[in-house]
Parts: structure tokens; C-alpha cells; sequence
């Protein structure tokens, strides 16, 4: 059986292209390019990958270094970018630097370094190009009545006003480069005043590091609240790929 005739693959295909379709509805008439989506594959086989590159996708999502590592190596003769989107501990920056070409979630000084000096050794050994980096911002902070951190809507990430520092950090470290800033909307909350708040804050970053205008925000449930903030990269899994088992 080809790819093309298998059922998962038409599944895919067709899910993939409702997004799409929603994508485009939604950056019709914004200007600039049209935000880049990246299919977050967390829980679903390397086949699954294999599939959507099939299908033309050329961005995948991972959140688990595990999981992440072995998927890379399974298909690692496809040409794929792979995102690092979840909370990372800095004794996988070395595991991270060898597949991953974006880390979405540079939510403290210890784990830019880390990956900073994983990045000289990766650089060193195969000339790979620098490990683009945005930094996680907590939104929390724009849902009226929630405290910063500790609120139950809380996702991770530096606070507002912890991320220039930071950013001057990545801009700083040789092997990273500062792409932008990432969030993910607060839970039980409308994502529009978040999606806002982070649209003034990349606004902020830009004046200090005008190359790091990228926006990484929006899922499948709110992509479209994303792609109205400005969003230029989204980060889509279950609406494409179906439920996760054992998760949300
Ligand atoms: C899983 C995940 C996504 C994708 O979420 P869906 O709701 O499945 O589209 C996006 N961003 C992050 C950080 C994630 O962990």
C-alpha cells in the first residue's frame, strides 16, 4: 500500500487542509507573509510524520526531548525543521541541539546558557546552522483578577518584564539566534487580551532586536484569535492529528 492510498494519510490530508483553509480565512487581507504552521506530532508515531511530509509539511512540533530525539532519528532522511515546544531541563540541551531547529520555550537564563555551550559543541562538530530561540512569555498576567506565575491559567514562561534581559542573554550566546517571543493562551480564558498583550511585547522586543520580530502563538482552538495578534508561527496538534491519548 502507497502512502497516498492509505486511510491515515487521507485522514491527515483532509484534516490538514481544513486547517489550512482556516489559516488562510483568517490572514486574508493581513499584511505580510502568511504565518507558517508547524504540526505539533507529540504522541503520534514517525509514520504520522512521514505522512504529513508527504502531505508537504514541513514543520513538526515536539514538546518531550525523549520522544522527540527518536522520532528525529527515525526519519531523519526526511527534510524536516523540528520545533522544541515544551518545558525543557537543561541537561537535554545537548540531546536538543542535535535534531532540533527552533527551541519555542527559553524560559530562563540557566537553559539559554545550556543550550548556548551544546550549540558550540554541535557547531564545532557539523557546522550546523545556529538554534533559533524564542523566548516563553507567561500571559497570565492578562487575565483581570489573575496573580503573574501563580495563577491557575499560568502555562510557563518569563513574566513580561523579565523578558529583555533574557533576550539580551540569547542575543548574546554565540550558536542561538533570538527569533522572537512564544506564549500559549491562559487556560479558561479568553485568548484575545493574552494574544494582545503578546503583540506589544514582540512590539517592545523589536526596538532593542528588530530580527527578532517571529510570534509563535496559537493552537488549534485559538488560531485564529493568534493569526488576528499578529502570530507568524502556529503551533497546531490535535485538530490535525486527533486527540492525544492519555492527555487533555
Ligand atoms: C501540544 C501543544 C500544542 C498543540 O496543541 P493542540 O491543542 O493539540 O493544537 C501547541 N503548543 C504547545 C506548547 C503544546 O504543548
Amino acid at each position: 500500500m502507497t502512502l497516498l492510498e492509505d486511510p491515515r494519510t487521507a485522514q491527515l490530508a483532509h484534516r490538514l487542509a481544513a486547517v489550512q483553509r482556516r489559516i488562510g480565512a483568517a490572514a486574508a487581507g493581513r499584511p505580510g507573509p502568511a504565518p507558517t504552521l508547524i504540526v505539533v506530532s507529540k504522541f503520534h508515531p514517525a509514520a504520522d510524520v512521514l505522512r504529513l511530509r508527504s502531505l508537504g509539511v514541513a514543520d513538526v512540533g515536539e514538546n518531550r526531548d525523549q520522544e522527540a530525539a527518536a522520532k528525529a532519528a527515525e526519519v531523519a532522511d526526511q527534510a524536516l525543521r523540528w520545533h522544541f515546544i515544551g518545558q525543557l531541563q537543561s541537561n537535554k540541551a545537548k540531546s536538543v541541539a542535535a535534531y532540533a531547529h527552533s527551541v519555542h520555550s527559553i524560559d530562563r537564563a540557566s537553559l539559554a546558557t545550556a543550550l548556548g555551550r551544546a550549540m558550540e559543541a554541535r557547531q564545532q562538530e557539523t557546522g550546523r546552522a545556529d538554534l533559533l530561540c524564542y523566548i516563553q512569555v507567561d500571559l497570565s498576567s492578562a487575565v483581570p483578577g489573575d496573580a503573574p506565575a501563580a495563577a491557575p491559567g499560568g502555562r510557563g514562561g518569563v513574566a513580561p518584564s523579565g523578558i529583555a534581559r533574557l533576550a539580551d542573554l540569547v542575543a548574546g550566546t554565540a550558536g542561538l539566534e533570538l527569533a522572537g517571543l512564544m506564549a500559549v493562551a491562559p487556560l479558561g480564558a479568553a485568548p484575545e487580551p493574552a494574544f494582545e498583550m503578546l503583540a506589544a511585547q514582540s512590539a517592545a522586543l523589536a526596538l532593542t532586536h528588530p530580527g527578532a520580530r517571529a510570534i509563535s502563538a496559537g493552537m488549534s482552538h485559538d488560531l485564529e484569535a493568534a493569526i488576528a495578534a499578529g502570530a507568524t508561527h502556529l503551533r497546531v496538534g490535535s485538530d490535525i492529528l486527533g486527540p492525544r491519548p492519555g492527555v487533555l
